[in-house]
Parts: C-alpha cells; sequence; structure tokens
C-alpha cells in the first residue's frame, strides 16, 4: 500500500507527498499522514490523512475560512478547516479537488490507487431475497429511497473526526467490494465488512453520533440502523436481530446499540457494517485501519465474543 502519492497543479510541476504529523489532537490518529506544501509567493497548505484508494475516506485541512469542491459538491468545513470526502468503490484513477482561498482558486489532482475485487459465492440466502416476486418491487424501492434519505448528512457534528473502533469482535467473513454471487445469480457488490458472531451478540457504536434510522423488517437488509456521524460520514448496520436506540438519539462511541441477526439476505447470524459519505459507500476496513481510535474497543465491557471461523 503507498503511503505517497503524487499531486500535479494543472499543467504545472509535480510535488510529491511525504509523511508528517498532523494538527495537534489528531496525534492518536497516528497511522498514516499525508502531507504537502506549496512553496512560492503564496504559501498554501493542504494536508489530507487516509489513502488516496477506492473505498477510501479522506480527511482534509485547508486554511480556516477556505472552501473547498470535490466531484461536484461543495464539501462542509469546519471553522478550524476540516473536511472529509469519500473513493467509491469505481473511484477513477484520477480525481480533481479544488479550493478557493483568499488567494484564489487552486486545483490538485490526485491519483486514487485501483483496486482488483474478489468474487464471492453464497449459497443458501433465502431464494425470495435473489429474486424478489414482482409483488415486493415497490417495497424495496421505498424502503431504498429512505436509506438514501437517511445518509443524506446534512448534519454539521464532527464525530468523524474522532476516530472508529470495531463495532463487534469476531472473523471477518465478508469484505468491501466482493463481486457477490447469490444462490449462483449474479448481483450487486458487498459494500459492507461482515463480522460473523452469534445471534444476539451485542453491537457497539464505532463513533457517536445521532441515530438516522431504525428499521426492523427490510427486504434485503432485515433490521437496519444508521448513525450519522456527521458531514455525510454515516455508519449502517444491518442483518440485526435487535435495535436499542431509537430515531433522534445522540449515541456515544462504545454505547450498546443492537443485536446480531440473521435477518433479511443472510445465510446466518452476522453484523454488515457498512460506512457511507453521503451516497458514496466506502470501505469499513480502510477506515478502522486509518482512522482508528483505539481507547474504546468493542465489547469493552466485557461482552466481548470469541466464535469459530466458520
Ligand atoms: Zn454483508
Amino acid at each position: 500500500m503507498s503511503r505517497e502519492f503524487s499531486l500535479q497543479m494543472r499543467g504545472q510541476q509535480r510535488f510529491s507527498g511525504d509523511t508528517r504529523a498532523w494538527a495537534p489532537g489528531f496525534r492518536y490518529l497516528a497511522t498514516c499522514f499525508l502531507y504537502l506544501t506549496f512553496v512560492g509567493a503564496d504559501i498554501q497548505a493542504l494536508e489530507f490523512k487516509g489513502q488516496w484508494q477506492q473505498g477510501g475516506m479522506l480527511i482534509g485541512t485547508v486554511a480556516a475560512g477556505d472552501s473547498v469542491d470535490f466531484d461536484g459538491r461543495s464539501l462542509p468545513v469546519s471553522e478550524e478547516g476540516q473536511f472529509v470526502l469519500g473513493l467509491g468503490r469505481n473511484a477513477p484513477s484520477r480525481v480533481t479537488l479544488r479550493v478557493n482561498s483568499k488567494q484564489g482558486e487552486k486545483s490538485y489532482e490526485f491519483n486514487v490507487a485501483q483496486r482488483e475485487y474478489a468474487i464471492q459465492r453464497i449459497e443458501g440466502v433465502p431464494q425470495r431475497t435473489v429474486t424478489p416476486p414482482e409483488s415486493v418491487m415497490e417495497r424495496i424501492r421505498s424502503e431504498g429511497a429512505e436509506v438514501s434519505r437517511a445518509r443524506r448528512g446534512e448534519s454539521q457534528r464532527l464525530d468523524f473526526l474522532n476516530g472508529f473502533s470495531r463495532p463487534l469482535e469476531g472473523p471477518i467473513t465478508g469484505v468491501y467490494g466482493s463481486q457477490r454471487v447469490y444462490n449462483g445469480v449474479p448481483k450487486n457488490p458487498h459494500y459492507g465488512l461482515d463480522i460473523a458472531g452469534p445471534e444476539g451478540a451485542m453491537v457497539y457504536a464505532p463513533n457517536s453520533g445521532v441515530v438516522k434510522l431504525v428499521h426492523r423488517d427490510m427486504y434485503y437488509s432485515g433490521g437496519t440502523l444508521i448513525i450519522d456521524h456527521g458531514y455525510g460520514v454515516s455508519s449502517t448496520f444491518i442483518h440485526l436481530s435487535d435495535i436499542l436506540v431509537s430515531e433522534g438519539t445522540e449515541i456515544n462511541r462504545g454505547d450498546p446499540i443492537a443485536k446480531v441477526g440473521a435477518t433479511g439476505r443472510a445465510t446466518g447470524p452476522h453484523l454488515d457494517w457498512r460506512v457511507n459519505w453521503y451516497q458514496v459507500r466506502l470501505d469499513p476496513a480502510q477506515v478502522l485501519e486509518h482512522f482508528s481510535n483505539s481507547e474504546q474497543v468493542a465489547g469493552a465491557d466485557g461482552e466481548s465474543v470469541q466464535i469459530k471461523p466458520r
């Protein structure tokens, strides 16, 4: 995994990123630091933490008061100049970011590492979830719209800055991006991180936030919970057997929020945890790798579970 990237100012010189300490207060997020500086008549610093890779989340800093545009969207920027962006499963190999400051507008181009995704064949899910009957199409459509609304991410919370922890301990049984073939039928890629656990095992909030959606029985995802971490970043938990929080509730990292189940399109009890940046689906494993907060971990209160890989 490259911790360097090259950056190009429109048609001018090429710069290399190197590693350097982050702003005070973020040092505990010490995994990979990307830093770059422009020297010249006007000095401007743009810093990123994270990795320019498909599925990646990046937290950037600009000078206070600057504005940032990415992927056709004007990004919210905190008073300290922090912002977040996400790269989808099929993000192109080169993306452009624009920063508007007192010195004027500048465009930055970043190379995005392209990934290869595995094919995962899953047998034994309920056939009605592979080839749904016509009669449930309207239900599927309206549930999808409900989920999209919950991920609209208009809140100005800054929870996403504080790092993430695993919501459940257990073997990883499914990864982000894999092409899924259910009962022999190719379907959409898988976007979550699947963590196996026994039915009823406690799921803990990976980060603070506010509960945006509680739905006990969605067609594909069964018991579904969405938590907003601010600036478009959200967590979704699916196949739950029980949900312990209600919409509008503010929660803290490590709070018990739900119980593992096998509801919806699932072959057995597991947690499927998804991370979004608005409607862009990110890789939860990468989020944990680059933005981990180990101060609190899932099961820290002694309810951690150990089960055999299947
Ligand atoms: Zn899954």
